[in-house]
């Protein structure tokens, strides 16, 4: 899909509004989120507007937005030590963001993964 005009992702992916750089290619831009939650926290973004993880997304899409966590995982230095991949989606997950994004966390032990925690 084409770049929404009102869409904050849309703009950071266009380079339209700053990021810090972490990975990009021709589809995808990953870029530290601005409040983390976690030493390591990078948000991945295809360039392409996609309201949430349930939008349709091609295969050939979503292979490589999903491809490119491990490259940050390695970038960010925590491929080996762990780290976990979240999709908020939609309201009752707190998607505050409707173009879909990746979040890759990682850096310190987490907990057992409950599906509240962060
Ligand atoms: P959601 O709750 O939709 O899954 O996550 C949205 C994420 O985007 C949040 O973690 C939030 O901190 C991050 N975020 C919101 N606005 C900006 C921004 O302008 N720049 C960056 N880098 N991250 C943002
Ligand atoms: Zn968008």
């Amino acid at each position: 899909m084409a770049f929404q005009q009102d869409c904050l992702f849309c703009k950071i992916a266009a380079g339209d509004i700053p990021s810090t750089k972490v990975y990009e290619d021709e589809r995808v831009l990953a870029f530290e989120d601005v409040n983390p939650q976690m030493p390591v926290h990078t948000l991945i973004v295809p360039k392409s507007h996609y309201d949430s993880i349930a939008d349709g997304i091609p295969d050939e899409e979503m292979g490589h937005l999903f491809n490119t966590v491990a490259k940050v995982a390695a970038l960010k230095g925590i491929d080996r030590s762990g780290f976990r991949v979240i999709v908020n989606t939609g309201d009752d997950a707190c998607q505050t963001v409707h173009h879909i994004h990746v979040h890759v966390l990682g850096g310190e032990q987490m907990n057992d993964g409950s599906p509240k925690a962060r």
